[in-house]
């Protein structure tokens, strides 16, 4: 029997190299979890995980400890495009940075034009399979992440008879199902990767990336139990409701861990006070801080609301600003830091402009401040329409800063009504206003509010039981090979 599973991890942003959400909070550490995993996790199978990321300029930039390892081209109509593969390391999982005009040409991660990101995505996706052909090393498991790598999976339908890339299994982990890379066969096409023809996908999405991974994927992973029962619903399903339930046999949810190495308000550099659950004064102290920061009136009994993400219709921003000047009677301060949306940032500097002694609306990206933030305010607001799992209520409990939450997606699997934080079932303004209404006397009350910020910093949000729950995942996948 072999003993070493081998996985390539296709993501387009991962942490430390780029970072724009939650993915590169994932990518940049499940890889890492999973080649850790003690091997009681895996039954005597080591899981030897390497991670590709497009070179991004700001990690071309950046990085000085890149080894070029290989340059191919890759097949376009119109021309080939030449692909340069260098490596790097990311606590001991091997790094794989894929560049190439379409990569270089971008000014950015994502852009809001979706045709430019097609090409850089699926050259990204085709670069890592032929990066595959022409290495020693050969992976059993691909496992790609979102629209953007779900080209890569698709692609192996075409490659069934090649000695190498004919033999690779593939997973799909679903961060965002309504992020599906766009209609247009432009890009697919010119890579070769021609619409699929099966009817048990819905017309319109037989050229969009995403459901074409979907459709060829050996197993689909969406990051929650919830989340993974929420997209066979008409009302998560985005269209593709009829096609998943048709898939649901592949479909596992797994949550989400976290890095809780980084993530760690005990050594936290970022934080003016260290502190932990045994130890958990220094709170005040970051409070202080992030209000004489943000220059807010520097009282430590008013409850700091927060909201960190990007601010987008799916993060409930409008919901929670709406509630908010609805409960100008309460006492409490609100601070939100992100970006995204122009209509939303918008309306978030309204409330700043109406209400400069309470409000602070930072529409940026700003990791450190974010740091400051979750371990020195008091409540985090997550009216989510929809949250496939979420981190950043996983992060507040961490740092002892109690999610207020929709009752959706990982939201539901993460936070405990009561123990941890406070759900609401419905993601709308009366509901929120409603359960900050039951919030805020227990935050009056600090041995019931010390309460609740306990129980969240003591839950286990670390990887290894969802990292373990992966390579069950890659065993049973390649299973005819010779592992049990
Ligand atoms: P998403 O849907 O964007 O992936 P998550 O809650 O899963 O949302 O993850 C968001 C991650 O990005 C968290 O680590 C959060 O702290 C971070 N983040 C989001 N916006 C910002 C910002 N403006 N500044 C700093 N960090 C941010």
């Amino acid at each position: 029997m072999r003993t070493i599973l081998k996985i390539l991890f296709l993501a387009a942003e991962a942490e430390p190299f780029v970072k724009v959400g939650g993915l590169a909070d994932v990518a940049g550490s499940l890889p890492v979890a999973l080649r850790n995993l003690p091997e009681r996790f895996t039954q005597g199978v080591r899981l030897d995980v390497r991670l590709a990321l497009p070179l991004h300029r700001t990690i071309r930039s950046e990085a000085n400890t890149l080894r070029p390892l290989m340059e191919f081209d890759v097949t376009r109509r119109g021309g080939n495009i030449q692909a340069q593969v260098y490596e790097t390391n990311l606590a001991g999982v091997p790094v794989y940075l894929i560049g190439g005009e379409p990569i270089f040409s971008a000014n950015s991660v994502y852009s809001t034009d979706p045709s430019p990101d097609r090409e850089k995505y699926t050259f990204f996706s085709l670069a890592a399979l032929e990066m595959v052909r022409r290495m020693e090393w050969r992976p059993d498991i691909l496992h790609a992440n979102d629209w953007h790598t779900a080209p890569a999976i698709y692609a192996l339908r075409s490659h069934q008879n090649d000695p190498i890339l004919g033999h690779l299994r593939s997973v799909l982990t679903l961060h965002n199902l309504p992020y599906m890379g766009g209609e247009g066969t432009d890009a697919l096409e010119a890579y070769g990767l021609n619409p699929a023809k099966d009817e048990a996908l819905p017309g319109w999405a037989r050229s969009q990336p995403l459901p074409l991974g979907l459709w060829a994927a050996d197993a689909i992973v969406p990051v929650s139990p919830t989340y993974a029962r929420e997209i066979l619903t008409p009302e998560f399903g985005c269209g593709l409701d009829g096609f998943l339930r048709s898939r649901s046999n592949s479909i596992t949810g797994i949550l989400n861990g976290l890095d809780v190495t980084a993530w760690n308000p005990g050594t936290d550099t970022n934080l003016p006070e260290k502190f932990s659950v045994v130890n958990p004064s220094g709170r005040i102290a970051n409070k202080k801080a992030l209000q004489h920061h943000l220059v807010l009136p520097e009282d430590d009994r008013v409850p700091i609301l927060a909201m960190i993400g990007r601010v987008d219709p799916q993060k409930g921003v409008d919901i929670a600003l709406q509630a908010l000047r609805q409960m100008l009677d309460q006492h409490w301060q609100f601070i939100l830091l992100g970006s995204s949306d122009p209509a939303l940032e918008e309306a978030a500097r309204r409330l700043q402009v109406d209400y400069p002694e309470r409000v602070r609306a930072l529409i940026r990206f700003d990791a450190k401040l974010s740091r400051l933030i979750y371990g020195g305010a008091d409540m985090f607001l997550m009216p989510s329409r929809y949250e496939p799992c979420g981190l950043a209520q996983m992060i507040a409990m961490r740092y002892g800063c109690v999610p207020v939450v929709h009752a959706t997606g990982g939201l539901k699997d993460t936070v405990q009504e009561g123990k941890t934080g406070f759900l609401f079932q419905a993601a709308e303004v009366d509901s929120l206003m409603e359960t900050l209404r039951r919030a805020l006397p227990v935050y009056a009350s600090p041995e019931r509010w010390a309460h609740f910020q306990r129980s969240g910093m003591q839950t286990d949000f670390s990887w290894p039981r969802s990292a373990a729950q992966y390579g069950i995942i890659y065993r049973s996948l390649t299973s005819d090979k010779g592992f049990e």
